[in-house]
């Protein structure tokens, strides 16, 4: 199916690796111009170059957690590309730490990462998005949002809140005709796991590993997401094809989720 993307412009955060990098290539395989982000442009560069598709990407060392950036890379990019269709908030990474060990500035940092951050893409985006007649947002959260675990802590708090304003993001937009929608994550295997493997010291091969802490965790489907099969939902909630749908979480997470 044409998912009816081509020649318009998306903004990707956290382009550079795992989800945000599988959506990016997404995005370009269907024509579309892409904006993308990360802290480390010389990664983020090294990453897309093999995608050979300089024309329709623009690059931006930018940290989601700097307003003054945000607007800077938005502005450089409608200069560019004439303008924003979509906004996907996919930058950041968990946070390990059981409560006990969590600081105040622990706590700063987290919602900062995953709360503030988005308000500020969205609002350094939404001059553009409120003019185009598809606009659509998808912001990336996970299963923690309603099944919070003890050693994420922070996390899991974080993206509860993430989830509430996703919606009255979607309440407060629909009327300007911008769409927004959550993807819910279990675990998929990216550099989040991959560093996490390294850190572990396990003898055992990275599938081994991933599949014990499949079963651990209960994961139905009996493995991790691999970042493409989370691109695919990401770009369905962001094309117009999904234009009657606003306010909604889809669950990628192979059914770890046991909330109803
Ligand atoms: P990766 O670590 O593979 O990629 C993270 C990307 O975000 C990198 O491009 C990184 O680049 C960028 N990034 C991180 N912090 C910032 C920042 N402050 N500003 C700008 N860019 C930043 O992660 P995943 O693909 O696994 O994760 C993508 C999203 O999905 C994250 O929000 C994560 O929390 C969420 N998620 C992932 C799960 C999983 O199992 N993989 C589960 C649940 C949620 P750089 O470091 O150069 O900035």
């Amino acid at each position: 199916m044409d998912l009816q993307m081509k020649d318009r412009t998306y903004l990707v955060t956290g382009g550079s690796s795992g989800i945000g990098l599988a959506t990016v290539e997404l995005l370009l395989a269907e024509g579309a111009n892409v904006v993308t982000c990360a802290r480390d442009l010389g990664r983020l560069d090294a990453a897309l170059a093999p995608l050979g598709d300089s024309d329709r990407i623009h690059t931006a060392a930018c940290d989601v957690r700097d307003t003054a950036a945000l607007q800077r890379m938005v502005a450089d990019s409608t200069d560019r590309f004439g303008g924003l269709d979509g906004l996907v908030n996919n930058a950041g990474g968990s946070r390990m730490k059981p409560r006990d060990q969590v600081t105040l500035d622990d706590w700063r940092d987290e919602l900062d990462l995953k709360f503030s951050s988005v308000l500020n893409t969205v609002d350094a985006a939404l001059p553009y998005l409120t003019v185009s007649p598809v606009a659509s947002i998808v912001n990336i959260n996970a299963v923690l949002a309603r099944q919070p675990e003890p050693r994420l802590v922070t996390t899991s708090a974080a993206r509860a809140g993430l989830l509430n304003l996703s919606k009255s993001l979607s309440l407060e937009l629909a009327g300007q005709g911008v769409r927004v929608n959550s993807v819910a994550l279990g675990l998929v295997d990216t550099g989040q796991w991959r560093r996490r493997y390294e850190e572990s010291g396990a003898a055992a091969t990275f599938a081994e590993w991933e599949a014990e802490i499949a079963a651990d965790r209960g994961i139905g489907l009996g493995r991790f997401g691999r970042a493409d099969e989370v691109a695919n939902i990401i770009a369905t909630l962001l094309s117009p094809r999904a234009s009657y749908v606003t306010g909604t979480t889809i669950d990628v997470d192979g059914g770890v989720a046991r909330y109803v």
